[in-house]
């Protein structure tokens, strides 16, 4: 149901307890806006971060595949910054919810939700993996270009623990977290106003 690495996390998730469901049930599809969204929801009670909620769903009508990890006990909104000198904070586990914005400071990665957005529980390290497979997405076909082969390049070294960077999460709804040392959380600045999508101030 989560969508991550087992190998990385399979300790992790071999520790949490049966999950309690919570919801089942057909909701509105948020791509074809057809009410044939197949949805599950459950609480799990997990080490380190507490009760979180997962959701995973899938459409009957156009196929799309939903998920969502977010905490059970929402916060304030924050901004979560964390500076990744190497190794050890590429090891700490993160949640982030669907609607929350992620970012690589220095090298203008984004993460930027839609209303089809997923969320999801990964280390700080599955992250760049992520990023990595949208490079080579994006990359396809002419991946011997300067920005394609220097952005590769430059990911494989962080991979590695060998970049340091600045991992920025703007978290709207107060529902996301990055579990470790060091790990600074404060209100919401300018820089997080600047990155909420225009669709989320129409919620009610
Ligand atoms: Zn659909």
């Amino acid at each position: 149901m989560v969508d991550t690495n087992r190998d990385e996390l399979g300790s992790y998730f071999d520790k949490i307890k049966e999950p309690i469901l919570l919801y089942k049930g057909v909701v509105t599809c948020p791509v074809c806006r057809k009410k044939s969204l197949e949805l599950e929801e459950h609480l799990y009670e997990v080490p380190y971060f507490g009760r979180i909620l997962l959701s995973s769903g899938k459409c009957t009508n156009c196929g799309y595949v939903y998920k969502d990890v977010r905490l059970a006990e929402t916060t304030k909104p924050k901004k979560i910054v964390l500076r990744v000198k190497g190794e050890k904070e590429l090891r700490y586990l993160l949640v982030k919810s669907s609607y929350a914005y992620l970012s690589i400071l220095e090298k203008n990665y984004e993460m930027i939700p839609g209303p089809a957005s997923h969320g999801f529980i990964s280390t700080v390290e599955g992250v760049l993996h992520r990023f990595m497979e949208a490079l080579e997405v994006a990359c396809k076909g002419r991946e011997e270009e300067p920005g394609c082969l220097g952005n590769k390049k430059w990911l494989e070294r962080a991979i590695d623990g060998k970049e340091e960077f600045t991992l920025v999460i703007c978290d709207y709804e107060g529902a996301s977290k990055i579990m470790g040392d060091d790990v600074i959380e404060e209100p919401l600045d300018e820089y997080c106003s600047g990155k909420k999508p225009e669709w989320m101030y129409s919620w009610s």
